[in-house]
């Protein structure tokens, strides 16, 4: 027995043998030859192992294995980050990229991705530049704030603000507000991180004017406000309004910091969507420093704004941290971009994707639901029935998940009898599509929300390959 799986083993062909076959030079071609060897190698001992654990089975054809070797190249070869139909009815999704660029920020991105740029050169002197200063003007101008500081993150700019206003000292922030966002960023831990001493004060549910005057001691640097994004405390409540936090920090010449984490810069009332806090009126309500992200209600690439007064501006811009945190030529050529498309408003709901997106009428995607309704009911017709329903989508990224937006999509709802497993396998089947589908199960059934689908014809041509597994065996 041992005898014979030794024989088998000694069978397979060496690496050199492999490499003249037609198959494995085409290989070559294609991926290049180290790579080649390597997923060649990898074959072969996949071979020793299978063989030395079955006497009865003998080395396969030469052909074989290099077919085996193309099917690992070709895995290996498919980008690990992959486009997606975003169809969760999430628009800003965290774990799904977050804001789409408009196409003149992917423009600008693309320009300065692939050519030299004057990133830290100033053009009219000759000397050295800053690199925030390209988007300084319009962050001035879209604010009303004295300067702006452009950082990796909103995370990175509360971390920074922090590290630079307040090392080893006291920041005062409500325990109304000490939250967690998601991805493990907590208040308390950035804090922590930023060296500074978190100040607790009032309780969950109500903190007063009086709770900070008493808590402002020697050892306090700044007030903080964090805006409530992702939550909601309703009932019994009490908060201080900004303003008046902003007199009571500034009565001990204190700054007062704004953290508002979304952070939109035009009133979304006026496009009928929900009052999101904009760092103008933060500005306007008296905060010395206003912090959001770039790639939430903005609209823009990831990164993080601080903007407020110049002389806090100019410490936060001196910290070394700032060189560990800036962002890259790339993501501030989108941005000064997309700060541009903000000066126009017509051109902007138009032209920004988030706004596109988060506007649509629920009648417009009812109407793309009926069109696609029959491709869908035919691609899952052996196991499940499709049907128009309305949903309910979220802005996403912290804005007040209270605030649903009326939109249309598909339930696609299994006939099978274990209802939640056929509902687990429809979405398995979506999401090996080629361009994979995420959308959401609820009450058994798959619901597509199509606020977000813009390639509608590159949707329906892909459902031929739909391939549902049973949901007993799923
Ligand atoms: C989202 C958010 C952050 C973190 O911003 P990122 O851009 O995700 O780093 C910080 N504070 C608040 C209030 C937020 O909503």
């Amino acid at each position: 027995m041992l005898n014979s799986a030794a024989a088998a083993r000694r069978a397979l062909p060496s690496i050199d043998r492999l490499l003249k076959l037609d198959a494995v030079v085409a290989l070559i071609d294609r991926h290049g030859r180290p790579l080649v060897v390597e997923t060649l190698r990898a074959v072969l001992e996949a071979q020793r192992a299978i063989l030395a654990g079955d006497s009865t089975v003998s080395a396969p054809a030469d052909e074989t294995l290099a077919a085996d070797c193309g099917a690992r190249l070709k895995a290996l070869s498919q980008p690990s980050l992959r486009p997606v139909f975003n169809l969760t009815g999430t628009v800003l999704h965290t774990n799904l990229g977050r804001a789409l660029y408009p196409e003149v920020a992917a423009v600008a991105a693309t320009a300065a991705m692939t050519g030299a740029v004057n990133l830290e050169f100033d053009l009219g002197g000759g000397a050295r530049g800053e690199r925030d200063s390209h988007v300084e003007g319009w962050l001035q101008r879209l604010t009303g704030a004295e300067a702006a500081v452009v950082v990796n993150n909103n995370a990175a700019a509360v971390y920074l603000v922090l590290n630079s206003l307040a090392p080893k000292k006291e920041v005062i922030v409500s325990r109304g507000e000490l939250v967690e966002i998601g991805g493990a960023f907590r208040i308390p831990d950035i804090m922590a991180r930023a060296g500074c001493k978190l100040k607790e004060i009032g309780t969950t549910n109500r903190t007063h004017a009086r709770d900070y005057e008493q808590a402002i001691g020697k050892s306090t640097a700044a007030i903080m406000k964090v805006h409530a994004s992702n939550y909601k405390i309703e009932g019994f409540t009490a908060s201080v309004p900004e303003t008046e936090l902003a007199s009571i920090a500034h009565q001990h010449q204190l700054p007062f910091i704004n953290d508002l984490g979304s952070g939109m810069l035009i009133d979304l009332e006026a496009y009928g969507l929900p009052h999101e806090p904009t760092p103008r009126e933060a500005i306007a309500g008296g905060a010395d420093i206003v912090t959001f992200s770039g790639d939430k209600l903005l609209g823009g690439p990831q990164c993080g704004l601080i903007v407020g007064r110049r002389d806090l501006i100019e410490k936060i811009r001196k910290n070394p941290m700032k060189r560990a945190l800036r962002v890259d030529k790339v993501r501030l050529a989108a941005l000064e971009a997309v700060l541009r498309l903000y000066a126009d408003p017509a051109r902007l709901v138009r032209e920004l994707p988030t706004l596109r997106l988060l506007t649509r009428a629920q009648s417009d995607i009812e109407a793309q639901a009926k069109r696609l309704l029959p491709a869908i009911t035919d691609a899952v017709a052996a196991h499940a029935d499709a049907a128009i329903v309305a949903c309910a989508s979220q802005i996403g990224s912290g804005a007040l998940p209270v605030n649903a937006l009326p939109s249309a999509g598909i339930a696609i709802t299994p006939r099978a009898k274990r209802k939640s497993s056929a509902a687990d396998a429809l979405s398995i089947a979506f999401r090996a599509l080629p361009v994979p589908v995420i959308g959401h199960i609820h009450d058994g059934a798959f619901i597509l929300d199509l606020r977000c689908l813009d390639n509608e014809a590159g949707f329906v041509a892909q459902l031929v390959q739909l391939r549902i597994r049973n949901g007993k065996t799923a």
